[in-house]
Parts: structure tokens; sequence; C-alpha cells
């Protein structure tokens, strides 16, 4: 059975015909319009849904092919059945040319009539329905166009921001570059030693001042080392003030001034600090400070400050602690110590016959040979005012004070050169006093009694307590 909603247009100015074509079309149940010229079957054409037109062609008001040249420019795919009579077989080759899909001849043959509508029935639904895939594949084409747009868009997008994302990263690596550059120029010039000691005990990095610190030529020289068992770093105190700071394993900084060789001859200063890493103290960073040159320098002052610029001996500032640190010393070791005064004798004459600056020289002179003449690793040599000195002997055998003093009377006394010339004839007081349990001060007061009575006797002498 056909769909009752197929419309079917007859036009025909002959009544009996078109009631005819009705009347079949009706039986088999199809939607019939009617119009009785062309141009009116154009009008209800226009106003209505039709499926198929069936019109004749020879009409008065409008003829078949004004309807055929209204459905070709207007629906061309709306069939066209056209109704012809005998005689018009000329026209009917040109509606077909002119775009009908169909004709029937007069008299209607009621099969014929039905065969040509179902066939230009079928032939139109098949031409909706591939109007319809079309639009759905259209919609298919234009939604794939879009998400495509879409996806061109977001990939224009990301590829702009890749391409940002590059720059900042060539700048980022350009302006890193720059700062390691900067802070290796830093480490590689400072003077201060920097190293890297990591949890295996050896050092992994190294900036040049440290390498000379510790005299080597090159990192991988250093990287060798084994702290734990290195000479340098266990005499400097380093390794063990190192395992303490990674057994207490937090932060902690320790400042330590060492000797790196037994002499003494090169002093540090020492920063330990761990690195934290990940969360863990790995690494410890180990600074080094030669600190030699300020150590001499303050050596040198504490020497100077203890020294008679004149005479190069002790000065008197030292002469009683150093009594009383070596009488301490006697007491713990059972030495035998004595303490020697020397005074001048009549040394204002030579004062005012060479001037004081002539006096200088002597006194000058007299430190050096009271240098000379004692044990220089035993003995101690001071001068205790302006023509004054004394000499403590140690270590000396019992009952041999005597003749190390005579033999050190006998040096003093040889003959002076100064500017002024040779000088025969200095002579000398002596106050000798032994170590017998005295405090330093009662042996100094009892030294300097006895040079008293030297000088008593008529001076270039010696008196024994
Ligand atoms: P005596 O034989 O009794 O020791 O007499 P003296 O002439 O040596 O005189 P005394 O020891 O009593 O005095 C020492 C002198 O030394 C007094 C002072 O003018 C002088 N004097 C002190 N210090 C200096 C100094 O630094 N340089 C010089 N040139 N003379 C000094
Ligand atoms: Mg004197």
């Amino acid at each position: 059975m056909p769909p009752i909603f197929d419309t079917i247009l007859v036009i025909d100015d002959v009544e009996p015909m078109l009631r005819t074509v009705v009347r079949i079309l009706k039986k088999y149940d199809y939607r019939v319009l009617t119009a009785n010229s062309g141009n009116k079957g154009i009008v209800t054409f226009e106003a209505d849904n039709v499926d198929i037109i069936i019109s004749d062609l020879m009409m008065p008001d409008g003829d078949g092919f004004v309807v055929l040249k209204y459905i070709h420019n207007n629906s061309p795919e709306t069939p066209v059945i056209i109704v012809s009579g005998l005689g018009e077989r000329t026209d009917v080759i040109k509606a077909i040319n002119e775009g009908a899909y169909d004709y029937i001849e007069k008299p209607v043959s009621k099969s014929l009539l039905i065969h040509s509508v179902e066939n230009a029935l079928e032939r139109l639904k098949m031409w909706r329905k591939s109007e319809s895939d079309k639009l759905e594949l259209r919609k298919i084409v234009q939604t794939k166009t879009r998400q495509l747009k879409l996806a061109i868009k977001n990939l224009s997008i990301a590829r702009d921001l890749l391409i940002k994302s590059n720059q900042e990263l060539d700048e980022a690596m350009v302006t890193s570059q720059i700062n390691e550059a900067k802070y290796r120029a830093l480490i590689n010039k400072s003077p201060i030693g920097i190293s890297v000691i990591n949890s295996n005990y050896s050092i992994s990095e190294a900036n040049p001042a440290f390498l000379r610190v510790f005299g080597f030529s090159s990192v991988e020289e250093l990287r060798k080392i084994d702290i734990l068992t290195s000479p340098a770093f266990m005499n400097s105190g380093i390794t063990s003030n190192l395992l303490k700071c990674m057994k207490k394993a937090e932060e902690c900084s320790f400042v330590e001034e060492c000797s790196l060789d037994d002499n003494a001859n090169k002093w540090v200063k020492c920063y330990l600090t761990p690195i934290k890493t990940q969360g863990f103290y790995q690494d410890i960073l180990l600074l080094i400070e030669d600190v030699s040159l300020r150590k001499k320098a303050e050596k040198k002052s504490e020497e100077d400050a203890m020294l008679c610029k004149l005479s190069g001996l002790l000065n008197q500032n030292n002469f009683l602690p150093t009594l009383e640190k070596q009488i301490s010393n006697v007491k713990a070791k059972c030495y035998n110590l004595a303490l020697v005064y020397i005074d001048i004798d009549d040394f204002k004459k030579i004062n005012d016959t060479l001037g004081h600056p002539g006096g200088d020289e002597l006194i000058k002179a007299v430190g050096k040979r009271i240098q000379r003449a004692i044990s220089k690793d035993i003995d101690c040599g001071f001068r205790v005012g302006g023509d004054e000195f004394a000499v403590i002997f140690t270590q000396y055998q019992n009952n041999s004070i005597r003749g190390i003093v005579e033999r050190f009377f006998d040096q003093l006394k040889k003959p002076y050169a100064i500017s002024a010339g040779r000088m025969e004839n200095i002579t000398f007081s002596l106050g000798i006093a032994e170590y017998s349990n005295q405090s330093a001060k009662e042996l100094y007061d009892a030294a300097d009694k006895v040079t008293y009575d030297s000088k008593k006797a008529g001076k270039n002498t010696c008196s024994y307590y």
C-alpha cells in the first residue's frame, strides 16, 4: 500500500478526463489535488506539498509546457507525468526533452497510470534519500571541518606556547650559563680555599686556592686523598672535626686555626658546613683560609713585645715571669738553676765620652755577646735595666756553676768593637745566686745584693751569694 501522504496534483482542462484520473488515484489512497489549467496548477503546487504532477499538455490557460518549465526552474526533482492524446506525439517528445518524467496516452489505462505513478514516487524517494544522505554527509563534513579547524587552532596555540617556552628556556639557559660562569669565576678567583667533601671522606670539588694551600697541582690528585688517613688533614684537626660534623648530621660550623706542617710554617683557618641536599646532609663544605702571614705577623709582634729592641735580649717585663716559670720547671724536673746579674762598670763614663748613641752601641754589643755566650736552647738572657743584664742558667751539673760563670765572664770581658773604635777595657760586676727553694723575687734580690758586693769590692769581679 502506498503511503497516504503521497500527494498527486492532477492538471487537466477536460473535466471527465480529470475525474477519471482522480478516481483511479483515490482508489489507491493517494491524496489528490486538482487544477483545470497549467497556471492554476502552479498556484496549487506552490500552496501545497505536492509529490507528483500529472498534467495534460494542451490547455488554454497555461499548457503542460508552462508547468514543465516552472517545475524545471523551481522544483526539478518533482516528477511530471504527461497525459497526451494520440495526435500529440511530437509534443510528447518535446515534453520529455523539457523534463517530463513519463507520459501516458489517452484514454488513460489504470495499470499504466499506477505503474508510472509508483515508478515516479520511487524515483522521488530515491532522490529524497540521496538528498538526505547528502545533507547528513554535509553535516558530518561540517562537524569534522569544525573539529579540524579547532584542532588546527589548538595546535597553533600549542605551537606558539612551545616556541615561547623554548625561547624562555633558551633565555633561562643563557642566564644560567652566565650565572654559572660568574659563580665559577668567583670560586676560581676566591682567596679562600673551597672544597666539597663527600660521604666517602674524599674531596669531589676544590678551587685553585684550596689546591695551593695543600700543595696539590690538580683536583684529580686531590680526589685520591683519603681524608681519614691523610697526614695533612689529620694533623690540622680537619679529620676529627669532619667526623664530629658528620656525626652530628646537622648544620654545624667550626673555625679552627691549625698548622698544616710540623714546623708550623703554614697556618689555616677552617670552616666545616654540612650541605643539605634533598633533605639529607650528604656533603660537607670545607673552607680553608691560609692565615700563615697573619700568624707570622702576630708571632713577630708578640716576640717584639717581649724583646728589648736595643740589646735583642728578653726585656725586663719578661724577667720575673720567666724566672718564676723556670723555677717551677726546675722544681718539677730537679734541675739546677742560677741567676747571674750583670752591671756594666762605669757606664756613665762611656756615655759621657762617646755620647748616648755610643753608649747604646755598647749596650747592643753586650746584648749580642751575652746571647752568644749562653746556651741558646737552655739559658735565657735579659736586659733588666739601663746597663744591667741577667742570665738564667739551668740544667748544669752540680758544682759546675762557678766554671760556667767564669767562662761566661771571660767572654763578656773581651774587647768590644763599636763605631768609636775597639774598646779594650769594658768591665762588669756580676752577682750569682743559685736556686735553693727561694721564690723568684728572693733569688733576684740575692743576685742583686751580691752584684752590689762586687761593686763594693772594686768592680770587675763576680760575687756569689
Ligand atoms: P757603676 O759602675 O756603679 O755601675 O756606675 P755606672 O757609671 O755604671 O752607673 P749606673 O750603673 O749607676 O748607671 C747606669 C747609667 O746608664 C745611668 C744612665 O744614664 C745610663 N743609661 C741607662 N739607660 C741607658 C740607655 O739606654 N742608653 C745609654 N746610652 N745609657 C743609659
Ligand atoms: Mg753600671
